[in-house]
């Protein structure tokens, strides 16, 4: 008997799962503080729908694995259309804002997360449900009113960097990863904060593995 056939259709089968399996480990869901991006030597431009509101703005949905890789570029075929998140324009705009220079409306920034991001959770998200996971996140976390909460504004003072993560964690139940950068005059300060969730983009979750990096153990949250 021809067993050629027998055999091959298994393994087929077996390669067409595995070609369609999700290729990372759980999302980094980060968030960033708009004066800390804009107050450094780069600087920045407001989107051209205006000064974004002073909350914390998404920067991104990221697949990463629990060694502390990830992957990027995963899908050059998707290639971000805006017509596909027509419905989320006016809250991408107010919750995901740009501030890259020259201004523009976002499309860039948002096309950029799409492309190296979100085309490696092709096997959970389309294009839609990519950018609604991330805004509906937001939306649930309340991260500025957390920190408010606890006394922390952002008002250009001195936050111990404990009770910045204490805050969040007080506030959403995880465990952040707080990443810092320097203002014009070199002070460490609040950037960014990150938080995990599943690899099915359902649930936050404790993160398998903190980025590097390190902030000073008192950090200044700057005024937006
Ligand atoms: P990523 O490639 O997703 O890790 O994001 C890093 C890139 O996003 C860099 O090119 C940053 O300059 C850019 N970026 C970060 N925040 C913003 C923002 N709010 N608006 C526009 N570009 C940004
Ligand atoms: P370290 O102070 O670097 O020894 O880190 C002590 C613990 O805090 C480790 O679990 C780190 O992963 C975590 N950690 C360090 N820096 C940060 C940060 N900026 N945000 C959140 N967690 C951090």
């Amino acid at each position: 008997m021809n067993s050629s056939a027998s055999v091959s259709l298994p393994i087929l089968l077996l390669l067409a799962a595995l070609s369609s399996a999700q290729a990372y480990d759980f999302f980094y869901f980060v968030l960033q503080w708009p004066g800390s991006y804009c107050d450094t030597k780069q600087s920045c431009c407001y989107p051209t729908s205006g000064k974004p509101a002073a909350d914390f703005g998404i920067h991104g949905l990221w697949p990463n694995n629990n060694d502390g890789s990830y992957p990027s570029n995963c899908d050059p075929s998707s290639g971000f259309d805006k017509s596909k998140v027509r419905g989320l324009l006016s809250s991408l705009q107010s919750n995901w804002p740009t501030l890259a220079c020259p201004s523009n409306d976002g499309t860039n920034f948002w096309a950029h997360e799409w492309e190296k991001h979100g085309t490696c959770a092709e096997s959970v998200f389309n294009e839609y449900s990519y950018f609604k996971t991330a805004l509906d996140l937001k939306s649930s976390l309340n991260l500025l009113q957390s920190l408010q909460s606890a006394g922390i504004q952002p008002d250009g003072g001195y936050y111990g960097l404990k009770s910045i993560k204490d805050a969040i964690e007080q506030g959403t139940g995880y465990t952040p990863y707080i990443e810092c950068n320097v203002d014009g005059s070199g002070n460490s300060q609040l950037y960014q904060v990150y938080l995990c969730v599943d690899s099915s983009g359902s649930q936050l979750i404790e993160c398998p593995i903190f980025p590097r990096g390190k902030c000073n153990s008192q950090i200044e949250f700057p005024m937006f």
